[in-house]
């Protein structure tokens, strides 16, 4: 129902933007498999399945954009397939800006022929000043035989082909700068491409081969994110002047977050310097690293539709995207017991059960369809420091879904050691200040585990231009607190999802196993973080 609704909302914009085009979409996801997919470029491939998929009955290409060997990577376009999947997300087919090398390559001819294109040998630093400026290049008037020759040894990767590049004849001082003769082609002889491996020594750029590409592939609606607005004179240019197909174009914002970084360079660069844990740490933006920290399916496609493909460019907060998550986790999760390892104050219980016994109780009070776990009753018990410590000499306090219990001696203070309670179970639970979570270190087995908390990478809400993301980059990112946990947790599964009452929501990342402690990683709930 909530997919629905946020489609609805998407499609009312889209119906305004696309008028008539009622058949025939052709949409395309264009990831470069350079990183893994992140919750931005979710929305770019959740928009174009949605536009194709739901709103027409269109077509979804999912095309690499792999024309950078330096940066792209087989184990990059595998994620990217699984993770899409994952989402629910189906091209209707896959390609690859690679299998077109030839094709572009023939375009580029083409274009050098035509006179609209040549070959360039100035250093990078005089372009960028030269196109700052708007004065021509000295090699913008070579005759198209030289240029040509320049273009075969770039195909070779000679030393002359390496200096140069090829650059489209397109203006050298229009007022927008992405006019001012782009560079087409370029030589990359560092590294074998991880498709096409060494056959080529040069590639084409994405400015160049996405309009053509586009249209050769039958595409019929570009959605890009804003900042390509610029570029768009730049991608009609190319079309019309290679007489192309047209493709219609539609901009959509970019989607940002606070304290939080998306350029797949930065992330690499976190990960490769051990900043993070990888690609899937629970503290990035990634697909992975959402779900690792206990982002689900559903709540991830809900939020993300919710959103729209408006064109104005927000600094969303985590507010709403773990609140869309809590919606979903909170009525299924079990509710299991766990308590802080550390000053862990031994209870006991006066008038408590002379022998352990176990019951049968709801693993969710609201939901029996959760089931049933196992909690074990004793005059032995341990419980939180942080709540014994408030506890005042004979004071009726609460244990949980138990029954009230009168104070009766604290040994030790900070901290306290042991206490002992004296079971009041006709005493109203309504009355009491304080209810605590308990559990028995005798008629069962507890199990150990790692309570992880995990905050921002980032410290300032917004980075501005001239801010370097690592001298805002928080090294007190990840907490862990030792706990002991009751029993059940024993059967828990990797992925499973569920709240330590009085806690919070944790995912299990690693469920216990041959003695050793269980990994749960603490999921945001949109109150704070
Ligand atoms: P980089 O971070 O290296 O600049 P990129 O974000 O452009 O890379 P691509 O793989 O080229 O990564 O992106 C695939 C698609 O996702 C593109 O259509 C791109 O516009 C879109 N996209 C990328 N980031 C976001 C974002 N934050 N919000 C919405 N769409 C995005
Ligand atoms: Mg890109
Ligand atoms: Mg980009």
């Amino acid at each position: 129902k909530a997919k629905k609704a946020a489609g609805s909302k998407a499609g009312a914009s889209y119906n305004m933007a696309l008028q008539d085009t009622d058949k025939g979409v052709v949409t395309r996801f264009p990831p470069e498999p350079s990183g893994y997919l992140h919750i931005g470029h979710l929305k770019a491939a959740l928009l174009n399945d949605y536009f194709a998929h739901e709103l027409y009955k269109g077509t979804l290409l999912l095309r690499f954009d792999d024309t950078n060997p330096s940066k792209e990577k087989q184990e990059f376009q595998d994620a990217i397939i699984e993770d899409l999947a994952l989402i629910g997300i189906k091209p209707d087919k896959t390609s690859y800006t690679s299998d077109y090398l030839e094709t572009l390559y023939q375009y580029c001819i083409r274009m050098i022929k035509e006179g609209h294109a040549y070959a360039d040998d100035t250093d990078q630093e005089t372009m960028r000043d030269e196109r700052m400026k708007g004065i021509a290049s000295k090699n913008r008037d070579k005759s198209v035989e030289e240029n040509l020759a320049i273009f075969e040894e770039m195909k070779k990767g000679t030393e002359t082909g390496k200096k140069n590049c090829i650059r489209a004849k397109m203006s050298v001082d229009n007022p927008n700068k992405a006019m001012r003769d782009p560079v087409i082609y370029r030589c990359n002889t560092d590294i074998p491409h991880h498709r096409t491996g060494t056959t080529w020594k040069m590639y084409p750029t994405y400015d160049f081969a996405c309009p053509i590409v586009d249209s050769l592939q039958g595409v019929t609606h570009a959605l890009r994110t804003t900042e390509y607005t610029d570029r768009n004179p730049q991608y009609q240019w190319f079309l019309d002047t290679l007489k192309l197909r047209q493709v219609h174009m539609w901009d959509f914002a970019r989607m940002n977050f606070i304290r939080t970084e998306l350029s797949k360079r930065k992330l690499t660069k976190m990960i490769e310097t051990g900043r993070v844990w990888g690609w899937d740490d629970p503290r990035l933006p990634t697909i992975r690293g959402v779900r690792r920290r206990g982002m689900t399916i559903p709540a991830l496609r809900e939020f993300i539709l919710k959103q729209g493909p408006s064109r104005n460019i927000v600094n969303m907060d985590w507010t709403n995207f773990w609140a869309t998550n809590k919606k979903e986790i909170d009525p299924v999760a079990p509710r299991h017991t766990a308590v802080e390892l550390k000053d862990a104050v031994k209870v006991n219980v006066i008038n408590g059960p002379a022998t352990p016994h176990t019951e049968d109780k709801p693993k969710h009070a609201k939901n029996p369809a959760v089931g049933l776990k196992k909690v074990a009753y004793s005059n032995h018990l341990i419980l939180d420091q942080e709540d014994a410590k408030l506890f005042k000499q004979d004071e009726e306090i609460t244990l949980m879904n138990w029954g009230n219990a009168i104070v009766r001696k604290i040994n030790g203070s900070n901290p306290i050691t042991d206490i002992e309670v004296e079971l009041h179970l006709e005493g109203d639970v309504k009355k009491t200040e304080k209810k605590v979570t308990w559990l028995s270190t005798d008629g069962q087995e507890l199990v150990p585990a790692e309570a992880w908390e995990f905050d921002y990478l980032i410290t300032k809400d917004k980075l501005e231009e001239g801010d370097s993301w690592e001298d805002f980059f928080n090294t007190e990112s990840a907490k862990k607190t030792d706990v002991l946990c009751d029993s059940n947790v024993a059967d828990l599964k990797d992925g499973d999802i569920i709240q330590l009452e009085r806690k919070g929501f944790f995912r299990v990342d690693k469920a216990p196993k041959d003695g050793k402690p269980a990994v749960l990683f603490g999921i945001p709930t949109g109150k704070s973080k």
